[in-house]
């Protein structure tokens, strides 16, 4: 295992780790709902990029819903029962 040849001197070590900051997330405004969101990237409030609609809204509407443990179980019951039906 490769291990350090000198010892690494606390101000070298500083000046090092001064680039490690990250940056803050540049934001712009949605031209459709004008929330924010990551440039050069579709909204994923309403799913559309350069005015243009490029998800579903169906999908979109799916990517914010916050789909319960509950709601799942419901969900699958429901479609158990149907096959068992048919
Ligand atoms: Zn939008």
């Amino acid at each position: 295992m490769g291990l350090p040849g000198k010892k690494l001197s606390k101000s070298s070590k500083r000046r090092r780790a001064a680039h490690f900051a990250l940056d803050q997330m540049q934001l712009v405004a949605c031209k459709k709902c004008s929330k924010p969101i990551l440039p050069h990237r579709a909204c994923v409030y309403c799913g559309t990029y350069k005015s243009r609609q490029v998800i579903g809204k169906s999908k979109s509407e799916v990517l914010l819903k916050e789909v319960s443990k509950e709601d799942i179980k419901k969900e699958l019951s429901s479609k158990l029962s149907s096959k068992n039906k048919s």
